[in-house]
Parts: structure tokens; sequence; C-alpha cells
């Protein structure tokens, strides 16, 4: 198993090639190799060996992404946190590692099958008590806690990385579950740097996000009641402070 390993070795030329949107890889390896990699914990390391034998390996969290992932929980104290889209669980174990001992997260997927790939890992890690996974689509589990008051304004930090298309759905739930001052994560905001490309150059399994994210984004922008930062990182993540 080697732990070092790179999905970005996996899929130069094709639609998903993962070099981030630096568009080198010999820079994006400078940026692994020197400041991300030494730093990773073994436990997040074991979990990208898992996922970099799948075939949709590509899904799983860039290192560089989590780093800044841990640092905003961290900032944030984060305690109570949500995360939609688990995958082989790279972001989840990196959330159940960083938040405190008596922290929750809350994990949706509509997969259980990938959950189980890196669920002995996060059991090993000793941080499985942490996560209260649901297997389930997002948009009817988050329905259902809004139909409980204490569940409105309760959550520090939600990491969402699930149906891209779904976005703008997740974004109206997720405003009135966090507290004020929280913060919604959205991954892959920019979408293989596909965004500044025109449609016709865009491989056809793209465009269907391509065109959402482009409008998404648009949304963010105008929406008053957050604060952005759109980070570019990993695939592009969109920062979001609840402000009121
Ligand atoms: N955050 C993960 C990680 O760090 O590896 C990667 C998540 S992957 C990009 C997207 C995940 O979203 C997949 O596991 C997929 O099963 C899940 N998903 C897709 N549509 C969903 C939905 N409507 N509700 C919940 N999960 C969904
Ligand atoms: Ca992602």
């Amino acid at each position: 198993m080697n732990l070092h390993s790179n999905a970005s070795d996996q899929v130069e030329g094709s639609p998903w090639d993962n070099k981030g949107l630096l568009q080198s890889q010999e820079l994006y390896r400078y940026v692994l190799e020197t400041s991300v990699y030494p730093r990773e914990p073994e436990p997040l390391k074991e979990i990208r060996a898992i996922t970099a034998n799948l075939p949709d390996f590509y899904m799983g969290t860039t290192p560089d992404s989590g780093q800044l992932i841990a640092m905003l929980l961290n900032l944030l104290n984060a305690k109570n946190t949500i995360e939609l889209g688990v995958f082989t669980g790279y972001s989840l174990l990196l959330t159940a590692l960083t938040i405190p001992d008596d922290g929750k997260i809350l994990a949706i997927d509509s997969n259980l099958e990938s959950y189980e790939l890196g669920l002995p890992v996060i059991r090993k890690a000793g941080v499985e008590h942490k996560i209260n996974f649901k297997h389930s689509p997002a948009l009817p589990v988050l329905d259902k806690l809004l139909e409980d008051d204490k569940n409105r304004g309760s959550f520090d930090f939600a990491f969402v990385d699930a149906d891209k298309t779904n976005y703008g759905n997740y974004h109206e739930r997720l405003m009135k579950m966090m507290k004020i001052g929280g913060l919604i994560v959205y991954d892959n905001t920019l979408w293989y740097g596909t965004l500044a490309m025109p449609e016709e150059s865009v491989h056809k399994l793209m465009r269907s996000e391509r065109s959402y994210l482009l409008e998404f984004n648009k949304f963010l922008a105008a929406d008053t009641r957050i604060q952005i930062s759109q980070v570019s990182l990993g695939d592009g993540m969109t920062i979001c402070r609840r402000l009121f």
C-alpha cells in the first residue's frame, strides 16, 4: 500500500484530471509533498490508499483541501457538524480527528458501500463515537431535522460534497440549521476548472454540473445573509459564513 499515492497520478488526460486548479501536475505535487503529506495523519493516508484503488477514486477530498477544512474547524472550535456526501470518508475522518472528543458529526450519504470501505480505518482511529451516519439521500434528512426546533441554529460547521445540482436546495436548509457565525463549505465549486471554459470544450459528463454551478456561484455571491470566500484550492471550495 503506497500511503503517499496521489490521485493525480491516475487521472492525467481524463476529464477528472485532478491536478487541481494550479493546472500543473508538478506544482500540485510540490504543494502536496512539501506542505501536505508530511503533516497528514496516518489514518487519512490509509483512507486515501483504500480510495485510490476504486474506479471513482477521484471523488475523494484532496488532502490539501483537507488541511484547510481542519484549520477552519479548529478556528471555529466546531463541535456540532454535518457532512453531505461521505464516500469513503476522507473528509469525515478528517473532521472526526479534528473536533473534540464530545464533538458530533451527522454524516449523510445515499451510498453505504463506499462508507463501509473506510469504516475500519475510522474505527481503528478511535473516533467512530463522534459519527452519526445516515444512509439516505440528504434532502429528506435535512427536512426531517428542520421539523425539530432544536436543530435550527445549532450547527457550527457543514461540509457539502454530495450531488452538486442540489447545492441550492441544501443551502436553503443549511442556512436555517447553522448558528450565526457558523460555516458552510461547498466543495468543487470550480468544477475542474470548467467554469471558465466554453461549453463545447467541456467533456459531456461534466456539463450539467458546470452549468448548475455557474448559477449557484452567482447565487452565493448575491446572498447577503452570508460572507463568502471562493478558495481556489483542490477543486474550488466556497466558504460561507452565516451573518444573520
Ligand atoms: N467528501 C467525500 C470524501 O471526502 O471522500 C467525497 C464525497 S463524493 C464527491 C460524493 C458523495 O455524495 C458520494 O459518496 C455519493 O454517494 C453521495 N451522494 C450523491 N448524491 C447524494 C444525495 N442526493 N444524498 C446524499 N449523498 C449523495
Ligand atoms: Ca469533492
